[in-house]
């Protein structure tokens, strides 16, 4: 008897991506989250893939006004083309493929990552809307007194992704380029030194201030909606200074277009290692990795989580997102971190870490 097919896609009937959805995700057809990509379930892919992933939209406002099924919207807090979009847009393709169903980044930047929290943290908890956010997550409750969400009440976690070490970055013309002429430089032009970032409780913002409490400068700073577009002036020069996870800055260092000063990791990077770590070059304390994470809105069934965090864990081994993100010096989560429990144990040390840091700091937002 030939293996009948998976009953995935009898769903296909549904009449909206929500159902749609829904019925891949709890009628058990999911195929990694099953941990059995069975040759049935494999014939089974192209009639279910092909109908969702032909209605995949140029954006996901198109894809609002689209008919058709809508597809998962994984909401990036920061503007298109930086170091969480690409960490993103790899991930929304190797989800796609675990879900056989379209997953399309949505950046909602602004307010260091808070304004794409928050659009999520009001989103309905049907599985259909999904963060993917770093350290901010646990940095904001602790830089703005009035945050619209709560990151421990408002989310429900489904698993960490990657981490990703930083580098301390400048622009092509910076007048030195030893590390140590430039801890130099750093301290003695401090008033007219500007340093690019992506808001307050943004990576780069938390890279700086460890970077200014080690140094004890005050650097003028100016804020971005992602560092995409801070990369961009440093690259013209028109910022002088930069911190960027490796994901960002990494083709850029190599090609030339900006300078790279240290790298923010215990060791060297293997795909950089002339560049020196932070202690190396006489930087105490900015040893900084910055962890990346999947959240749903809060309420969004117990059942569903499970299985987005299966398919994030068979996503995270899938070849192309493991040669990608090693390839940017990215660390991916084990499938223990990449779990409800893993993120939720992280996000607890990560707001107890951080709070101290910022109040000593003296920094708000508001
Ligand atoms: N790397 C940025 C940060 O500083 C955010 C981004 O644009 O991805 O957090």
């Amino acid at each position: 008897m030939s293996p009948r097919p998976a009953p995935a896609f009898s769903v296909l009937i549904c009449h909206t991506g929500v159902r749609l959805l829904l019925a891949n995700l709890l009628a058990g057809c999911l195929i990694a989250a099953a941990g059995m990509q069975t040759a049935a379930a494999q014939s089974a892919a192209p009639a279910a893939a092909t109908a969702p992933a032909a209605a995949i939209p140029e954006s996901a406002e198109d894809g609002a006004a689209a008919a058709g099924p809508r597809p998962v919207a994984l909401v990036v807090p920061f503007a298109p083309r930086g170091p969480t979009d690409t960490v993103a847009r790899a991930l929304a393709a190797a989800l796609a493929e675990q879900l056989r169903y379209p997953v399309v980044v949505q950046n909602v930047a602004g307010a260091g990552g808070t304004a794409g929290a928050a659009f999520v943290a009001r989103a309905a908890p049907d599985g259909m809307t999904l963060l993917l956010h770093h350290v901010g997550m646990a940095t904001a409750p602790a830089l703005y007194r009035s945050l619209p969400y709560d990151p421990r009440r408002d989310f429900e976690p489904v698993g960490r992704i990657l981490d990703v070490p930083m580098t301390l970055v400048a622009r092509p013309d910076f007048p030195v380029r030893t590390p140590a002429d430039a801890v130099r430089h750093i301290r003695q032009h401090q008033d007219s030194l500007v340093m690019a970032y992506a808001g307050l409780g943004a990576a780069s913002h938390l890279c700086g201030l460890l970077l200014s409490m080690s140094l004890q400068v005050d650097l003028i700073q100016v804020p971005y909606r992602g560092t995409a577009p801070a990369l961009q002036d440093l690259q013209n020069s028109q910022a002088d200074l930069m911190c960027d996870q490796t994901t960002n800055t990494g083709a850029a260092i190599h090609a030339g277009r900006i300078i790279g000063l240290a790298v923010t990791s215990a060791r060297r990077l293997h795909g950089m290692p002339f560049l020196p770590t932070a202690a190396e070059a006489g930087i105490r304390g900015l040893e900084l990795s910055i962890w990346h994470g999947l959240f749903a809105p809060r309420g969004t069934p117990q059942e569903i989580i499970r299985r987005l965090a299966l398919a994030l864990q068979h996503a995270l081994a899938s070849p192309a997102f493991v040669r990608s993100m090693n390839d940017m010096q990215a660390v991916i989560a084990t499938p223990d971190q990449a779990s409800p429990a893993g993120l939720k144990s992280l996000l607890e040390s990560e707001l107890a870490r951080w709070a101290p840091i910022i109040r000593k700091a003296g920094q708000y937002a508001d």
